[in-house]
């Protein structure tokens, strides 16, 4: 699906990608899923601030994606990280307002960015049955269940960590409620590369076989994150995975990447990336999940 210029233009299996506006302009971003709320704690600007910015920067698709509340997890958990389960239903009031508010100007969808949690993702899932909710993307950002298990974003050379990871993420995929794998490489495993490739090359098969695209993250790559990183993009360039930008703007200003969209476009050609620019959404409210 290529849209005409300035957007990106892609071609099967290849990734010829360019912002004819170049230069004073730059390139542009044609839909961003990834979006946050100040709901979360750790992103700041109003939903309206958000959408301005994100009309100005060119984009023509803007997904709302903030912490989902995890309905589920013991109150005396604290995840601060998230917005409350209390605050769901001002969250989807909210994106729905500046869906219609701005409606012809650019498209806008109400997701969530999720964890996979065995324990608690059924009911999860059945909580969104009363919301708007349009799709999920797969943040996983806590091993287990979260509570006293491990932040996925560390540093470790411990094999056992990220084959968890991985094979989290590969059930969660498995649900079919997720439309895409956010910070896929969020783990930073420093240990034997060989090691790194095998757990790694798992997830982007398992993506490949379903379809599931992966994201190459900007706010990493502006942050000088470890993450996107290059050794996992590596084999998903070998592999032929689909990739997907997202911003993961946690304010305005970063629906504006600027040069780190350009650096993030030099990566995607060093890789040879298969970058897809719009994503099919899934509806999360058709999927059933229970614990096994
Ligand atoms: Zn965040
Ligand atoms: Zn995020």
């Amino acid at each position: 699906m290529a849209h005409s210029f300035p957007y990106f233009h892609f071609y099967s299996q290849s990734t010829i990608i360019f912002g004819l506006k170049g230069g004073a302009e730059g390139r542009m971003i044609y839909a961003n899923y990834h979006t946050h709320t100040m709901r979360c704690n750790h992103a700041q600007g109003t939903e309206d601030e958000y959408v301005e910015a994100a009309i100005a920067s060119g984009m023509k698709i803007l997904g709302f994606s903030d912490h989902t509340p995890y309905f589920a997890l013991p109150r005396e958990h604290y995840s601060g990280f998230r917005m409350k389960p209390e605050q769901a239903e001002d969250y989807f009031n909210s994106v729905l307002r500046v869906r219609d508010k701005y409606k012809d100007k650019i498209t806008i969808y109400a997701g969530v960015e999720a964890e996979f949690y065995p324990k608690y993702f059924g009911d999860l899932l059945d909580n969104f049955r009363r919301f708007p909710i349009q799709y999920m993307i797969l943040g996983q950002h806590f091993l287990d269940n979260e509570i006293g298990s491990t932040y996925a974003y560390t540093r470790t050379t411990d094999e056992v960590l990220l084959e968890k990871f991985v094979k989290q993420m590969i059930r969660a995929i498995d649900t079919g409620a997720f439309s895409y794998v956010a910070h896929p490489d969020l783990m930073e495993f420093d240990g034997d590369e060989k090691i790194y490739a095998k757990h790694y090359r798992k997830l982007c098969e398992h993506c490949l076989e379903k379809d599931m695209a992966l994201e190459l993250n900007l706010l990493g790559l502006g942050g000088g994150r470890h993450y996107p990183n290059e050794k996992f993009f590596k084999i998903v360039g070998e592999m032929g995975n689909k990739v997907i930008i997202g911003c993961d703007a946690h304010s305005p200003a970063m629906l504006s990447p600027g040069k780190t969209l350009d650096r993030a476009m030099d990566m995607a050609d060093k890789f040879k990336l298969n970058l897809i620019d719009t994503i099919e959404l899934k509806d999360p409210k058709k999927i059933y999940f229970e614990e096994e």
